[in-house]
């Protein structure tokens, strides 16, 4: 699998480094995870609409800072690219509330199309919503992702750390796409939690605060990076 190209991996009011959200292109394709507010001039300025044909989105849950930029997402799609973007599930609980979520920001049901996570495919990759914990009100899923080479996972935001570390431990994963704060909060993943952890498969990403995001860097962790910018991995 390719690396995924982020356009913010900040958390929720980390206004610096942006809404933690990100894209993979492939050919005509494209997948975007989660829906950052202004993800679509964005992705835009990062070119991943260019020569796209297909578009796919997956949405690990409904904190705004995951959703907030999905309306224009799906209305500039339509409008402007002439493609109805398909939203991937694996639960039909949660596609009820995103269909509750975009009736209520008025956007029209037949502008996106709800699709099987089995009917994502794009060459060999193929990926699986998986549940987990984050806060308690909200349904919350990591992505794992699997082609010929091994497993990658994306956690969305999570407080599972037991998982992050059997992960670790598992040979067919090669990459871990972590979320990390300085806190747990009870709902996301404590950085002290991970500092003693293998640093090779893991990538870090949706950062409570900048200076986690240099201490990060300092102590020799992988950082997801923005398009564009000059920050590393
Ligand atoms: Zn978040
Ligand atoms: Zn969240």
């Amino acid at each position: 699998m390719k690396k995924l190209s982020f356009i913010g991996i900040g958390g929720s009011t980390n206004i610096e480094l942006g809404g933690n959200c990100c894209y993979l292109k492939e050919e005509d394709n494209l997948l975007v995870i989660d829906m950052c507010e202004g993800a679509t001039e964005k992705l835009e300025k990062a070119s991943a609409f260019k020569d796209i044909k297909n578009i796919y989105v997956a949405i690990t849950h409904t904190h705004f800072d995951h959703v907030a930029g999905l309306g224009v997402f799906i209305w500039y799609c339509n409008f402007n690219l002439n493609i109805s973007p398909k939203i991937i599930y694996s639960d039909f609980k949660y596609v009820h509330t995103l269909k509750k979520l975009l009736k209520l920001t008025g956007v029209d049901k037949k502008l996106v199309k709800f699709v099987r996570e089995s009917s994502f495919k794009i060459n060999d990759l193929k990926l699986n919503m998986q549940r987990t914990t984050h806060t308690p009100k909200l349904q919350c899923f990591g992505i794992m992702f699997q082609d010929k080479l091994g497993k990658y996972y994306y956690t969305g935001d999570t407080n599972d750390i037991n998982y992050i570390k059997e992960l670790c431990e598992d040979k067919n994963i090669k990459t871990i796409y972590t979320e990390i704060a300085t806190e747990t909060y009870n709902a996301h993943i404590k950085y002290d939690d991970i500092i003693n952890l293998e640093k090779e498969k893991l990538i870090l990403m949706h950062f409570d605060t900048v200076e986690l995001y240099k201490k990060a860097i300092r102590d020799g962790f992988k950082v997801a990076r923005i398009e564009g910018s000059e920050a590393n991995e």
